[in-house]
């Protein structure tokens, strides 16, 4: 039997990856659902070529576009925000890549868990937000979350046959992202298209912000907590800029296990869509004897404050990483459109946690309003 697969936010750069793996393996898997938020185009080309049972286009304006496009083929074409939670419970599909990028990621995640679908989760932010629910529920239903975030693949890999014995801590490797070894004076004046440019990853806009201010570890500690049932003082962050370490795992008698390769998303997706196999491909591989050496350094959280702030989230608690989510995504908006600067957006962040309330353990329902105060103060700022 084929494992049947929904990819949420198919147009992406996990998306897009995800379709390449299955394209591989098409022995193994089949398009079920796609969905984009407003690149038709694509929608539409990849609709054609993997048949699924459905698309759904969240921006409504493209419908009819996507309708007529698809005029003569099977797919079922839906559209509207409502339409990503509907999909989501369809009983056609094995399995959710979750694939959108930030808090709008995280209703169609949820409704796919109580739903009973296991969840292949690259989008990160829902666990920063509501981590504890979500991975509360996953419990409840026996669904398996399974990482595509290569950092917690590794981890998760890192675990397979120690479920008896205790984790001392996790180490999450960072590259650093393209401002390394930057101080203020430099990073005051950089603009969106030097924060674009990853050294290692090829990635959406978004998280290659995030990357560039360090924010994407922060969120990653954060992640790392809920999928792991973690102590925050299990997790530490080290930057390895060649990025070949994807994270490790060190256990109580000082053993410490890593996870390695060449830096190419298509291996955790790959394997979040096998687990608990693994399935051969042509990717290059890592070779020691042409290594240059890995490295390794501690994080610059003065200047990188994100870093230094999504710690103090992922030690307060409560509502307070939701809130530093959202702002981020604020900020990082403001930054693409430049409308505000680099170091901006980590000011932006630290004052809407100093200004949302705190709430220890908020409901969903809290989290949801968190999330709306935190973007309306940051948007806020914007406007000054
Ligand atoms: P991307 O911007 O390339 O793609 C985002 C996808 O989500 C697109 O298909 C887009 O249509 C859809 N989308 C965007 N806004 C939406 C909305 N409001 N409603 C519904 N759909 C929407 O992003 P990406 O780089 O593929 O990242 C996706 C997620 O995976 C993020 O949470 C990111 O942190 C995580 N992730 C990405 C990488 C990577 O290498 N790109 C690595 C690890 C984790
Ligand atoms: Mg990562």
């Amino acid at each position: 039997m084929k494992k049947r697969i929904a990819i949420f936010g198919s147009t992406g750069s996990i998306g897009t990856q995800a379709l390449e793996v299955i394209a591989s393996n098409l022995d193994k898997f089949e398009v079920e659902i796609l969905t984009a938020h407003s690149n038709d185009k694509l929608l539409v080309q990849q609709a054609k070529k993997f048949n699924p049972n459905a698309v759904v286009i969240v921006n409504e304006s493209k419908y009819a576009a996507v309708k007529e496009a698809l005029a003569s083929t099977n797919v079922k074409v839906f559209a509207g925000e409502n339409a990503l939670e509907e999909a989501a419970v369809f009983d056609t599909y094995d399995m959710m890549v979750a694939a959108i990028v930030g808090f709008a990621g995280l209703k169609s995640t949820l409704k796919a868990i109580d739903s009973g679908k296991a969840v292949a989760l690259a989008n990160k932010e829902t666990l920063v937000v509501a981590g504890d629910i979500v991975m509360q529920r996953a419990v409840e239903k026996r669904v398996p979350v399974i990482p595509v975030d290569s950092e917690h693949s590794a981890i998760f890999q890192c675990l397979i046959g120690e479920t008896r014995n205790k984790i001392e801590k996790v180490i999450l490797t960072a590259s650093g992202g393209p401002f390394l070894g930057k101080k203020p004076n430099f990073l005051v004046n950089v603009k969106k298209e030097h924060a674009l440019q990853h050294p290692n990853w090829n990635m959406g806009a978004k998280i290659s912000v995030d990357s560039a201010t360090l924010m994407n570890k922060g969120l990653e500690m954060i992640e790392a907590r809920w999928l792991f049932n973690l102590q925050p003082e299990q997790i530490q962050v080290i930057v390895h800029p060649e990025s070949i370490i994807h994270s490790m795992v060190q256990f109580e008698d000082g053993s410490i296990k890593a996870q390695m390769g060449l830096p190419d998303m298509k291996v955790p997706i790959q394997y979040a869509l096998s687990f608990p196999q693994r399935i051969p491909n042509a990717f290059p591989r890592y070779d020691f004897t042409r290594s240059p050496g890995l490295h390794f350094e501690q994080p610059d959280i003065k200047t990188f404050r994100n870093l230094a702030l999504a710690g103090n989230a992922l030690h307060k608690g409560g509502n307070m990483p939701c809130v530093l989510n959202a702002a981020n995504e604020i900020a990082v908006y403001g930054f693409l459109r430049n409308r505000i600067g680099f170091l901006d957006m980590m000011e932006m962040v630290e004052r809407a946690m100093e200004k949302i309330p705190y709430i220890k353990e908020p409901s969903l329902e809290e989290y949801f309003e968190s999330d709306a105060e935190a973007r309306n103060f940051a948007a806020s700022l914007i406007h000054i």
